[in-house]
């Protein structure tokens, strides 16, 4: 946590993931007085990022991916997700451990989708599965359907098309 100058101590108002030149992983906690109305920006490695925040909070990433979801969903995957932070010890959800808490929970596939995941090639099932349940998490659907399928299908082919040119 950080104490203001007046002596108070800092409220976390939110936390931003972002990287250095380099690739390494930095965060900027922002942080307010709730006395003196004082605001900080604070950027630091995770590792010493996380011991100034002051309570469970989301990234602005791991939130918009919250917001995103139909309101019907969001509070189950707000309550599960952090659930799952305060079970693995973690003050800060990030993008990551987002993906990371809902994969915990198998997607589920309908019998459709399911049959036509096995026409797909050996070679990309592995990597097509795993793409269509990112999705369909990202989307707080809670099942992999056929139209989903067809759509991640065409992106998927795609960039492996420009993989494949350059
Ligand atoms: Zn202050």
């Amino acid at each position: 946590m950080l104490l203001c100058g007046c002596g108070r101590w800092m409220h976390t108002e939110g936390v931003e993931e972002g990287l250095q030149d380099a690739g390494v992983a930095t965060w900027l906690v922002r942080s307010k007085c709730c006395g003196c109305g004082l605001s900080v920006g604070v950027e630091a490695s995770p590792d010493q990022a996380v011991t100034l925040v002051d309570r469970l909070l989301w990234t602005d990433d791991a939130r918009s991916v919250l917001e995103r979801m139909p309101p019907y969903v969001e509070p189950l995957v707000r309550q599960e997700v952090e659930a799952y932070a305060r079970s693995a010890g973690s003050r800060v959800i990030t993008y990551a451990l987002l993906g990371e808490a809902r994969r915990g929970e198998p997607v589920a596939w309908d019998p459709e989708a399911e049959a036509r995941l096995t026409n797909v090639p050996a070679p990309v099932r592995a990597m097509a599965r795993l793409e269509l349940e990112r999705t369909a998490v990202e989307r707080g659907q809670p099942r992999v359907t056929v139209a989903l399928m067809e759509e991640v299908r065409a992106r998927y082919f795609g960039l492996s098309g420009v993989k494949r040119e350059a």
